[in-house]
């Protein structure tokens, strides 16, 4: 028999704004008050409730924006560590459903559902009923369901009916669905390729599948022909069902400005590392190889690399290596425009978890300074303190005045 993990019917679960959820979820006083979950180092709002949103809060807003607008608002600090305790339980929750489960996201799964319909003598629109009352009264945050025979179609339908409410497009029904669909609405098509479509005359997506497939071709390559195959019901996209662990993840970026200043290479590589150990962390890995890249002026590029006898996600651990690595490749005289950080050998943080700041064996002195620095970004919003190394980046008046380390999350 050919195995495959080609749905048939498949359901996308997608929680509702989920952090500003979670963060209702263990303050329930916050129930009736609209909540806004901010990115520490740019004070942007990263979540928030349907209320927020209703009162004009978009995502990516700036704080000081955000609290004009909406002064009665709560505005919290992301706590991603307290998120993947609740996502944790919201997979354990799908995983009962089907063993064909994809972890596409924080909040997000996919369900193969082939074959549980006779199995449960239940319809589509009853299962996935099901799984969102049994999440609602396991986890206690709400999740939207659309159900249909591809990962497109069905990541389109569980939009369709936020928050709280299930999608079912049966095969029959998707030429209905899409015309209410538009294109900007469909997976993978960003805003300048909904500008390429509408230019083509093409703004629902029963125009896009529609349009003959070389003209779409010719327009989006394979990922628009992927997409119109997946949107007209024939599946494309598989089952992801292995726990992807990446290859590798990469904190990278230019400068903003060509220099020779090793000072501005190092406050740049402080900062990527905080992000590096910050997204171990958060994912749960642990990751052997640190290397370390410079790209010089003329875009030729140097790098070296590092090994961990035990994997780690340990900054405090990271960082000196980064660091030495970076006097090692440094030439004075060279001038440089991009530099990056890249963890690869990347294993589940499983049988070494860290806690919250990574630690895995962290000598008690550090412990303690993590542990203060922590309070005091709770106590006062995080992004107070930060890595001394990277306060010449972007100066932002509050943490210049505290000239000490920061656990930074993004
Ligand atoms: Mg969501």
């Amino acid at each position: 028999m050919l195995v495959n993990n080609w749905p048939n019917a498949v359901a996308h679960v997608d929680a509702d704004c989920f952090y500003a959820s979670c963060e209702r979820l263990r303050h329930p006083e916050l129930r009736a008050i609209p909540v806004c979950v901010l990115s520490s180092q740019d004070a942007c709002v990263v979540a928030k409730t349907y209320d927020a949103k209703a009162a004009g809060i978009t995502t990516g807003m700036p704080v000081w924006e955000a609290k004009r607008k909406l002064p009665e608002a709560i505005y919290i600090p992301a706590d991603f560590a307290y998120y993947g305790q609740i996502s944790d339980q919201l997979f354990a929750v799908l995983g009962r459903f089907s063993p064909e489960l994809e972890t596409y996201s924080i909040d997000e799964g996919f369900l193969g559902l082939n074959g549980l319909r006779a199995l449960w003598r239940k319809s589509w629109s009853e299962i996935a009923d099901t799984i969102r009352a049994e999440i609602r009264n396991e986890v206690g945050i709400t999740v939207s369901v659309g159900v249909s025979v591809t990962k497109t179609l069905a990541k389109i339908a569980s939009e369709y009916n936020k928050p709280d409410g299930t999608t079912v497009v049966a095969g029959r029904k998707i030429g209905d669905f899409l015309e209410w669909v538009k294109v900007r609405d469909i997976p993978g098509i960003g805003a300048n390729r909904q500008a390429l479509l509408h230019k083509f005359g093409m703004t629902t997506a029963a125009q896009f599948v529609d349009a003959p497939e070389p003209f779409i071709h010719r327009l989006l390559g394979k990922l628009g022909t992927d997409l119109r195959h997946e949107l007209r019901g024939v599946p494309v996209y598989p089952l992801d069902l292995l726990p992807a662990l990446p290859k590798s993840i990469a904190r990278t970026a230019s400068m903003g400005e060509i220099s020779g200043d090793k000072s501005m290479l190092a406050a740049h590589l402080t900062h990527h590392t905080t992000r590096l150990a910050t997204e171990l962390i958060t994912r749960r890995y642990v990751a052997a190889r640190i290397s370390l890249f410079l790209t010089l002026q003329s875009f030729d590029k140097v790098d070296a690399e590092i090994r961990f006898d035990q994997a780690t996600a340990n900054y405090f651990a990271i960082s000196p290596m980064v660091q030495a690595m970076l006097n090692r490749l440094f030439q004075p005289g060279q001038r440089y425009r991009a530099c990056g950080v890249i963890a690869t050998e990347i294993a589940p943080a499983a049988s070494v978890m860290p806690d919250l700041f990574g630690r895995v064996e962290q000598d008690e002195r550090q412990g303690r300074l993590l542990e203060t620095m922590d309070r005091i970004n709770r106590k006062y919003g995080k992004g107070t303190l930060r890595m001394c190394a990277a306060s010449g980046l972007r100066a932002s008046s509050r943490s210049e005045r505290f000239q000490l380390p920061l656990f930074d999350l993004e």
